[in-house]
């Protein structure tokens, strides 16, 4: 990997130090760690009091957005002259996932600092890029560089959890705040290694799969077990779901995830350009692989009954299902009616989200290529499909381009390790990854 940093990398040379810089983001990251937003609850209100304090320090003034209390969301804005456009959003989430903290080498919200990783839940999803964020934001106004579009920093709530509190509430409450040209979140990061092969890569997020959350139920009649009939509801739904767990479905990849592969062959980590012969077969050694190239089904829970030898009067099942992005949910849920062959199994829908993917076509998209390579002689950049879903989606159902782009280069071990055990964020990373955001931010408000 060839890495230029600091004032060789920049043109013009800026008075920065970016190994002070690196080390007040390892600081205030220990201390944002110890901050607990784990959610449920969520709490994010102290989280929004933490950065607002770093915030006031430096005299910058900022909103906070709660449907909530205790669940509020903060924007800060550096105002620009408005040449080039609106703004950009640098948008995180304030919210983390809980932790089971028996099987952790550390406490996980201890932000502990120890063989050159900061330690503890949300070190990278995604308390991490909200500090390489806050540092990038926080050059700005103390060096005064001009923008010529604002740049907004946006910590919302309850990411983990819906976004019911954070931006699905501002969608629905201030939409104001939403408008904007460009967003960067987190949904694509950069990476040593991509499906096995050694290579600097950094995925840049633009399509993510339609998250279909769906429950089946059905009603029977109750009885004794002693005397089995035929209209047990319990059994009714498990035949229900045989014919879904046998249901075949071809592989399709969608245009974004052509591309996508297209990119990583380009980038010599695919040995073949993505034909579809080619992606069936790399589909079978890797379940994310074949993920992107179906409407996928996990079965993710089972309840009837009350008691050993009673037929229960109801059962219900709910079904994670994820559509290839541009998927019609109504065409899923028919084809799935079909399958099923059953009048008496009622589908309902508990949340559906399906968004277009952002064009690479854009000044941002541009400007992260050039950053990375600025930075990075051999990385590749790469625009990518996420299986997942984020905030990304709010702002790109409002026609927002809007990317997944967290600039750090991550290892497999610790790209694991994020809603699992032992959450770390490699320290020499750090540095690389606010360079990266920072040039970025420059070419597209600078
Ligand atoms: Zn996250």
């Amino acid at each position: 990997m060839v890495v230029r940093r600091g004032a060789d990398a920049m043109k013009p040379a800026l008075p920065i130090d970016w190994t002070a810089v690196s080390e007040e983001a390892v600081a205030l990251l220990a201390e944002y760690l110890r901050v607990d937003t784990v959610n449920p609850p969520g709490n994010e209100t102290r989280a929004c009091e933490w950065l607002g304090r770093v915030l006031s320090a430096e005299g910058i003034s900022f909103q906070t957005y709660a449907r909530e209390p205790s669940r509020a969301s903060l924007v800060a804005t550096l105002p620009s002259t408005g040449a080039r456009g609106r703004s950009l959003i640098l948008l995180n989430h304030t919210d983390v996932v809980p932790a089971e903290a028996e099987h952790w080498t550390y406490e996980p919200l201890s932000g502990a600092i120890s063989d050159g990783y900061v330690w503890g839940r949300g070190a990278v999803d995604m308390k991490g890029m909200a500090i390489i964020e806050l540092m990038v934001f926080l050059l700005h106004r103390r060096l005064g560089l001009p923008l010529a579009r604002d740049l907004t920093f946006m910590a919302v709530a309850d990411e983990e959890c819906g976004s019911g509190y954070g931006t699905e509430f501002l969608d629905e409450h201030h939409p104001g705040v939403l408008d904007s040209d460009f967003v960067i979140n987190e949904g694509g990061t950069g990476a040593h290694e991509v499906l096995g092969v050694r290579r600097p890569v950094f995925h840049v997020g633009v399509a993510e799969k339609g998250p279909l959350w769906l429950r089946l139920h059905t009603r029977g009649t109750p009885g004794h077990g002693a005397v089995p009939h035929d209209d047990n509801a319990l059994e009714r739904l498990i035949r229900a779901l045989e014919r879904v767990q046998r249901w075949e479905r071809p592989l399709r990849a969608a245009p974004e995830v052509v591309a996508y592969f297209a990119a990583l062959h380009r980038a010599g980590v695919l040995p073949k350009p993505p034909s579809a012969d080619y992606l069936e077969l790399l589909a079978r050694d890797h379940a994310r692989v074949h993920s992107l190239q179906t409407n996928s089904i996990s079965l993710t829970s089972l309840h009837a009954g009350v008691k050993h030898n009673v037929i229960p009067s109801a059962a219900e099942a709910t079904l994670d299902v994820r559509l290839m992005s541009g998927y019609d949910p109504e065409q899923f849920i028919e084809e799935l009616r079909q399958q099923i062959d059953d009048p008496r199994i009622g589908i309902d829908v508990v949340f559906s989200s399906s968004t277009p993917p952002s064009p690479t076509n854009t000044d941002l998209y541009r400007a992260i290529e050039a950053s990375v390579r600025q930075h990075v002689e051999d990385a590749a950049v790469i625009p990518s499909v996420s299986t997942g879903f984020t905030d990304l989606r709010v702002f790109r159902r409002r026609g927002i381009p809007a990317y997944g782009f967290v600039p750090l280069l991550l290892e497999p071990e610790d790209a694991a390790r994020i809603h699992g055990n032992d959450e770390r964020l490699a320290i020499d990373s750090l540095e690389l990854a606010i360079q990266v955001l920072f040039t970025t931010v420059r070419e597209v408000c600078g």
